[in-house]
């Protein structure tokens, strides 16, 4: 359950521009008071071909290995197979699709390409796995089943903590035990122990019953509307510890949610955005896992197994590889 997550978004002070260089042919609009560049611009940069699919309402971006669909004013786009959520609409203006130059820059080139970052790539050393919930904090209950998420994210953490120690990394847990640790603390812990990357492990709930599958969350980027969010506000202008990196946290949740939907075969409920307190205040890349819903009977007794925790814990494990290949690509 993220509910309980979403906190109070801190004033940040610094402001950068774009991490990614401005690409060849790239040209930019405002619209709707924000900045649009042509989605032509993101197929020369990662070098793909563009197709109208629908002539003036879906493009198509791929060359052998990728597929990148955009629809007009729509944020949902599919990427690989993958459900993914951008910032803000992709616009038809002038007989040409655009997109926003910070879901451009931010999220679809450093997916796309990740050698085209600037800066230097991060270390993937310590892992710190932060367990939702714990205590007074029951997170998600399934009443009936007898289920509690904080314990279920607990043993899925313990799990992956075996998984990536067995692979070389230093692991640290922000709890081990059925104990109470404030949101804040928990960025904090991975401050303090240097971590190179963080996982928060949960489970969903939601009044339709009917509803299944994985969630993928990285923090939502400077300048944009979180997935849950239809309109502006202010806070969208902050600039978090977090969104340092969201170029990594961009290539991250991507190669995550994809390792996730396909080797759990869930529905794909999407790689969204949000300004959780446990992402914000990140000094190194985040993601947020929604492992399943607690609230789905048939889903939440697959949770309820071991060999089902294993299974997840296993996929999570294969997304930090896959993470770790993107870096290597990136340094390239
Ligand atoms: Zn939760």
């Amino acid at each position: 359950m993220l509910r309980t997550l979403i906190g109070r978004v801190v004033a940040g002070c610094l402001v950068v521009s774009g991490l990614f260089a401005a690409p060849v042919g790239a040209q930019s609009v405002r619209l709707y008071d924000t900045e649009y560049v042509g989605a032509v611009s993101v197929a020369r940069s990662a070098g793909l071909a563009s197709t109208w699919a629908e002539p003036q309402r879906r493009l198509v971006l791929t060359d052998k290995d990728t597929r990148l669909e955009l629809a007009a004013d729509s944020r949902e786009i599919e990427l690989d197979g993958l459900r993914v959520f951008l910032g803000e609409p992709a616009v038809l203006h002038r007989n040409a699709l655009f997109v926003s130059r910070v879901d451009r820059d931010r999220f679809l080139l450093p997916i796309l390409k990740p050698s085209s970052g600037r800066g230097a790539v991060p270390a993937l050393r310590t892992i710190v796995i932060d367990p939702g919930h714990g205590g007074k904090d029951d997170g998600t209950v399934n009443a009936k089943l007898k289920l509690r998420e904080k314990a279920m994210a607990l043993d899925v953490a313990l799990r992956l903590e075996k998984l990536l120690t067995a692979a070389g990394y230093r692991v640290v847990l922000t709890r081990r035990r059925d104990t109470f640790v404030p949101l804040p603390l928990r960025p904090a812990h991975a401050k303090k122990v240097k971590a190179d990357l963080f996982l928060s492990i949960h489970f969903n709930a939601i009044d339709n019953k009917a509803v299944a599958g994985n969630e993928t969350y990285i923090l939502t980027p400077q300048y944009q509307r979180s997935t849950g969010s239809d309109k502006r506000s202010p806070d969208d202008k902050v600039m978090l510890t977090g969104n340092a990196t969201d170029n990594w946290n961009a290539i991250l949740g991507f190669r995550m949610h994809g390792t996730l939907v396909r080797s759990l075969r869930s529905f794909d409920r999407g790689l969204k955005r949000a300004r959780f307190a446990v992402l914000r205040d990140l000094d190194c890349p985040g993601v947020l896992i929604e492992g399943g819903y607690l609230s789905n009977d048939a889903e939440a007794r697959k949770i309820a197994t071991p060999a089902w925790r294993q299974k997840l814990a296993q996929s999570i494990a294969d997304g930090v590889a896959g993470y770790r290949a993107a870096l290597v690509e990136a340094r390239r």
